[in-house]
């Protein structure tokens, strides 16, 4: 004969060695074992917990077990709030009816997990729907589900019915599951978020829940049903665009647009900060020869390479932007104007001496560049006027040079 298991918290050790004496007069084979929180016992198991044994993280999986609450002195109001958590039961530590309501289950130890007739119209209905689809009762246990919802996360039916969400998915996702529930217990009509769901093969997807609170007539909640929508490949192809709109085709630097999405949160960030920032303007030298000679093919070729190398000399807090057909912007994190210029004018001797190869042919390309630090009183228009000017003195001071803007 299987013995039954009668879980019980530390706190009980004591009176478990009377309820042990007391039992085996009359039910055979019974093993205790200890548990330090409610979620060591299986499914419907019966669990005996002292009321201080009982963490909150216990609460959302008091229904799912057969739990009794052993109270240091009996008060009526405590077990009544207990049992309207979802315990089975409870008792005084030194009441003996527990004996017999232990003795009583198991003997009828015959739980199962309440079934869905399958005939059942309701539950034909819904496993005719294709998105999954699932209801839970006032205490969050589930009590519904189709077709679909098994399948996609894997589970059979009797796995889920009667199951707390801490039954069915890693802790870390059933905390965001089991809060959101509890919100919308809380606060009634509908809830619509998105949240990560792990399948049985450990795959996580992305999924949209629309969920809302039935009531009974008088308006009390009874529970809530959700509709899951897997918007896995969605959310990848919004992510893509998303970058897209971001991203230089030509180049792979980020753009004029990124820019400026970035550049409002920097200088946000330097309201709190005591860190300079720098910005560079670059742009190349008698570019319109490099097009004349290779064609514009060519001339795409040299902003590629031009682009590879620029970002090959830039710590990873600058970043390179490409924000015209041959002019570029460096934002330097955590740098002075003294620093920016340092790196200016190491870029453009850089450039100056390297050798490019264009259809098997050698290109020596020059750049302008002014700088500006992005001083906290400076607003960003007129920092990047005063840049642009800055660019333009390099130019007419014979290119390949530098001119920092110093406010
Ligand atoms: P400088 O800046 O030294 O005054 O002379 P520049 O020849 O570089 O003059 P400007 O900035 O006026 O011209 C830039 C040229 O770059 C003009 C345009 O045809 C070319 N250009 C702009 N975008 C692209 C591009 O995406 N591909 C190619 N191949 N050429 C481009
Ligand atoms: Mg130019
Ligand atoms: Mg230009």
């Amino acid at each position: 004969m299987t013995p039954s298991i009668l879980y019980f918290s530390p706190q009980l050790a004591s009176r478990k060695a009377q309820l042990q004496t007391l039992l085996s007069k009359y039910v055979q084979s019974i093993e205790w074992q200890a548990v330090q929180s409610i979620d060591q016992s299986p499914f419907l198991s019966i669990v005996l917990l002292a009321e201080k044994d009982i963490k909150a993280s216990d609460w959302p999986l008091l229904a799912s077990r057969k739990t009794i609450v052993i109270l240091d002195e009996w008060n009526l109001e405590r077990s009544i709030t207990w049992i309207q958590k979802g315990v089975a039961n409870c008792f005084a530590l030194d009441d003996e009816h527990i004996a017999a309501w232990l003795i009583s289950e198991l003997s009828n130890f015959t739980l199962t997990p309440s079934h869905q007739a399958e005939d059942d119209m309701l539950q034909v209905i819904i496993n005719a729907i294709p998105a999954p689809i699932f209801f839970k009762d006032h205490l969050h246990i589930y009590r519904g589900c189709n077709t679909a919802f098994c399948q996609f996360i894997g589970r059979a039916q009797e796995d889920i019915i009667g199951h707390s969400v801490y039954d069915i998915a890693p802790k870390h996702l059933a905390d965001k599951y089991y809060e959101a529930d509890y919100k919308l217990l809380a606060q009634g009509g509908t809830q619509r978020y998105e949240a990560e769901v792990q399948l049985c093969n450990g795959s996580i997807h992305e999924i949209e829940f629309n969920k809302a609170v039935f009531t009974k007539s008088d308006g009390q909640a009874l529970g809530q049903v959700g509709v899951m929508l897997d918007v896995t490949e969605r959310n990848q192809l919004i992510r893509q665009l998303d970058k897209a709109t971001r991203t230089d085709p030509l180049t792979g630097t980020s753009n004029r647009r990124e820019f400026n999405l970035i550049i409002h949160d920097e200088f946000d960030k330097r309201k709190h900060s005591e860190k300079k920032l720098s910005l560079m303007t670059l742009d190349v030298d008698f570019f319109k020869k490099i097009n004349d000679k290779f064609g514009h093919g060519g001339g795409d070729q040299a902003l590629q390479l031009i682009a590879n190398w620029l970002q090959s000399q830039l710590r990873t807090t600058d970043t390179l932007f490409r924000v015209g057909g041959e002019e570029f912007y460096i934002l330097m994190r955590d740098t002075d104007i003294q620093n920016a210029l340092k790196t200016a004018e190491r870029l453009c001797k850089g450039m100056a001496t390297h050798t490019f190869l264009i259809n098997q042919q050698s290109v020596h390309i020059t750049l302008s560049a002014g700088v500006i630090e992005l001083a906290p009183t400076t607003d960003l228009e007129s920092a990047l006027d005063m840049v642009d000017k800055a660019l333009y003195e390099a130019k007419s001071d014979g290119r390949n040079c530098v001119c920092p803007v110093f406010q």
